[in-house]
């Protein structure tokens, strides 16, 4: 393999690779990574690497302690969610994410566990979809008057 900004040759190696772009502590135990002499210039190869944030967020809403700043930031954007949409999502100002984010306020234990869910459940694919979640109005809470009904496919929300 040629460097792509030099062209001398790199010499590929199986190493523990720091991966700094995720935005945590997390090292790649094993992955090839080729590097070169003359430049310096490194090149990673991380294999499906969609699956490996999957297990990374995974992993980060198991954990027991609260969620860290950077993990926060880590689980919004592996939702796929802009500071905008995260707040809007969560029901809090920008401002809010931003300090979430920044470490400068903690988030609460509530705020905490649902994003876990989200993240747990979501991108979403089921019949709720987290969009449901920006349309709660911040009124008085009224039940909800429901009639079900059963047929072959199961329970349903009688029209
Ligand atoms: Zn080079």
């Amino acid at each position: 393999m040629k460097c792509f900004e030099c062209g001398s040759r790199m010499k590929t190696a199986r190493e523990n690779f720091r991966y700094g772009s995720s935005g945590l502590p997390v090292t790649l135990v094993g992955v090839d990574v080729s590097r070169c002499a003359a430049c310096g210039e490194f090149e990673v190869a991380i294999p499906r690497i969609e699956e490996l944030h999957r297990a990374i967020a995974m992993e980060v809403i198991r954990k027991r302690a609260r969620l860290t700043a950077k993990e926060v930031r880590y689980l919004r954007k592996y939702l796929g969610w802009l500071s905008t949409e995260f707040a809007r999502h969560m029901g809090v100002s920008v401002g809010a994410v931003s300090r979430w984010e920044n470490g400068r306020d903690k988030m609460g234990a509530v705020a905490d566990r649902l994003l876990r869910l989200m993240v747990a459940h979501g991108p979403p694919d089921s019949d709720y979809s987290l969009d449901e979640l920006t349309e709660i109005v911040e009124k008085d809470a009224a039940p909800l008057k429901l009639g079900m009904r059963v047929d072959r496919e199961g329970w349903q929300k009688a029209a």
